[in-house]
């Protein structure tokens, strides 16, 4: 069913190669940063610091997509430039987010990884032109996407030509509202079983709130993920984007000393 994504056509998990960092089997990476770019001051100081605790990426959004249409929708292009310039003054790769077709090439010169956001997974028309760039892909799940429909949106994306595609549990939409969407950590053994692709885990959308990130991010090395994505800001009351779930770089460094305490614990092995 799952042609290039599935275990049955590659039964060994799958690691990448990406700007000289291993993604999958027995490494596990975390792609840190604000949900938006919003200065040059702004990202200079959360990738200094995350990459100080060991982030192994920087992930900001320059074209945001959201809800409501008078919100703050990202600085576009010039935001871009902005995380070029923390890519060459940290030598941390970038990560963000493409929504629109227009922007295809520009990403495939100038990302490290093209994130393909929530919202996104199931614009098919999308998902085969960012195949075609044969760039690494963060595919996020959607807001109410089952695990085979993730899976097949992968699949989508490597029929264009892409092999590198990591997935991301993001939460789903459940009736629970004490949380911003509900994190379905039993999907990362499934995609596990399921396929050789590696599995991230985003706490901080499923939370919603800064407090949950840390605990559902431990909870997420316990049960074998390939790495986390965290939104980090280093002034969390006046991000212009998702400041509710953003931790500080203080928070952020904790955090990942304890993520690596329970990946000694739990030991996963191939
Ligand atoms: C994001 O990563 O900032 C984002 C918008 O996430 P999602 O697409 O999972 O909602
Ligand atoms: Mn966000």
């Amino acid at each position: 069913m799952y042609k290039l994504a599935g275990r049955e056509y590659k039964t060994e998990s799958s690691v990448f190669e990406i700007a000289e960092r291993k993604i999958g089997g027995e490494n596990f990476s975390v792609i840190a940063g604000p949900c938006s770019v919003e200065s040059e001051s702004q990202i200079l100081s959360i990738a200094e610091s995350v990459k100080n605790s060991g982030a192994a990426f920087l992930r900001g959004g320059v074209f945001k997509p959201r809800t409501s249409p008078y919100d703050f929708e990202g600085l576009g292009l010039d935001g871009l430039e902005i995380l070029k310039l923390a890519r060459a003054k940290t030598g941390l790769p970038i990560v963000t987010e493409i929504v629109s077709e227009a922007h295809l090439d520009i990403f495939a010169e100038q990302v490290d990884i093209i994130q393909v956001g929530a919202r996104n997974m199931q614009n098919f028309a999308l998902l085969r032109q960012i195949g075609g760039l044969g760039k690494p892909v963060l595919l996020k799940r959607g807001l109410s996407s089952t695990i085979d429909e993730l899976l097949m949106s992968a699949e989508y994306i490597m029929t264009g030509g892409a092999e590198q595609v990591i997935l991301c549990e993001r939460g789903i939409r459940t009736f629970e509202p004490s949380t911003r969407y509900t994190l379905d950590l039993s999907a990362v053994p499934v995609i596990r079983e399921k396929s050789h692709l590696p599995v991230f885990v985003d706490p901080s959308h499923a939370a919603g709130y800064a407090h949950l990130v840390e605990p559902l991010a431990l909870a997420a090395a316990a049960c074998g993920a390939d790495g986390l994505l965290i939104e980090v800001h280093n002034c969390p009351e006046d991000a212009l984007c998702d400041g509710a779930q953003a931790i500080t770089p203080e928070v952020f460094s904790s955090l990942m000393r304890r993520v690596e305490r329970v990946r000694e614990a739990v030991a996963y092995k191939e």
